[in-house]
């Protein structure tokens, strides 16, 4: 059965296309700078690479480009041969705790989340709506991204505001990134042989949004992120977690308004606030250099991460895995090492030559006398849509 994954952004479109079960990936690409003047489609299959520019007026536009690129490529005869779609979703606030048929109860769910995520679930729900319009027989699933954390109890979730606030507005943390979290924490459990229900670990998310996750026999019980992406880690652009007096505090001595703070909170903060550059790679190189700046934002990176991890490995009692993930925790050893350093209150050890050692794959990295394992596992989100929208057409669709 194929597959395809889609991920709309406001302006872009990556899809991959996927035989499964065996999970082989026959397409994949981008759309970007949909509804400018030029945009671009990049393809990569089993042939020469193709990229165009031309106008793609919005995300139906880009899928029917698409359709019409498939066929010519040998990739697909036609939409209709799917067996279905999996979107990614990013916000399913309480309404979605696991992946999801789209019917059109499930689609005005989504949009009646829009409060929550408004840059983000219209953006998804263009994608949905665009596919509906062309193939409207072919099963369509959305696989939120706030859904693994559902689990979280009630002291792990609710602010300390007033009740209204959650009662009426819906003001609670939800957490991101938890398809990553619990691929991640999967194939751990898969790697180590071992049950996932018998498994505690803390799995980091390191790319330029950050969270980290507590994840207890197979359940996350505690997140960084909150009611928005903007709680906990400090990102490539996002300050991560601030005082919320300092929102008023700026407004009054610039005058900015909330949403210009906000923009700024988001866009212009975290590594790119403080040096000028939301690139791990860059920081590391200036910090090399000896880059004052560069050296700040490192540090308070894994400072916050080191809170993090402490917090957590309290909350868990038993810490048996460390997971790094996303393109800084799979790629930098620096920041593994510099994190590591200062976890040795909890009797954890990396070990050196294999942090050093550079490899895309699955590995460990942990010393034989360290406490808990340390492990590098690359995430791969697309895979998991892919499965679930498979499992789910399999279960309900088919037969
Ligand atoms: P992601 O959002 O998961 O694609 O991750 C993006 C982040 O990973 C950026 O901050 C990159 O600088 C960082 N990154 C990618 N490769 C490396 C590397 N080799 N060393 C350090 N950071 C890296």
């Amino acid at each position: 059965m194929k597959i395809l994954v889609l991920n709309s952004g406001s302006s872009s479109l990556k899809f991959k296309l996927y035989e499964m079960p065996s999970k082989k990936v026959l397409a994949q690409g981008l759309v970007e700078r949909i509804g400018e003047e030029r945009s671009l489609i990049h393809l990569r299959y089993d042939g020469p690479t193709y990229e165009s520019s031309e106008p793609v007026h919005d995300h139906r536009h880009a899928l029917e480009i698409l359709e019409k690129i498939f066929p010519r490529f040998g990739i697909l005869p036609s939409f209709k041969e799917l067996g279905g779609v999996g979107h990614r979703v990013v916000h399913g606030g309480e309404s979605f705790t696991a992946p999801t048929l789209i019917d059109a109860t499930v689609r005005s769910a989504i949009e009646a989340l829009i409060p929550l995520a408004p840059l983000h679930n219209p953006a998804n729900l263009m994608g949905i709506d665009a596919f509906t319009a062309l193939a409207p027989e072919t099963p369509q699933v959305a696989v939120f991204d706030t859904a693994f954390h559902q689990s979280m109890s009630p002291e792990a979730y609710h602010y300390a505001v007033p009740d209204s606030w959650y009662r009426e507005w819906k003001v609670r943390r939800y957490g991101f990134h938890g398809t990553s979290h619990f691929y991640v924490s999967r194939e751990l459990a898969r790697l180590k042989d071992t049950p996932l229900e018998g498994l505690n670990c803390i799995t980091l998310h390191l790319g330029n949004g950050a969270s980290v996750c507590a994840v207890r026999g197979g359940k996350s019980i505690e997140t960084s992120m909150g009611l928005t992406p903007l709680e906990g880690l400090v990102m490539g652009t996002r300050s991560g977690d601030l005082d919320p007096g300092v929102h008023y505090y700026i407004h009054r001595c610039t005058g900015k308004s909330p949403e210009e703070i906000d923009r700024i909170l988001n866009k212009e903060s975290g590594l790119k606030g403080i040096a000028g550059s939301n690139d791990m790679r860059v920081i590391q190189h200036r910090m090399e250099q000896g880059d004052e700046s560069a050296k700040l934002a490192f540090d308070l990176f894994v400072h916050r991460l080191r809170k993090y991890v402490g917090a957590y490995a309290v909350l868990l009692d038993r810490l048996d895995a460390l997971v790094f993930t996303g393109g800084i925790g799979e790629h930098s050893a620096p920041v593994r090492q510099a994190l590591c350093k200062g976890l040795t209150a909890l009797g954890i050890e990396l070990d050196l030559a294999a942090n050093e050692a550079v490899r895309t794959d699955a590995r460990p990295v942990h010393s034989a006398e360290s406490r808990s394992e340390l492990w590098v596992i690359p995430t791969d989100e697309e895979g998991v849509i892919a499965e679930e929208c498979y499992r789910l057409v399999e279960e309900n669709v088919k037969g």
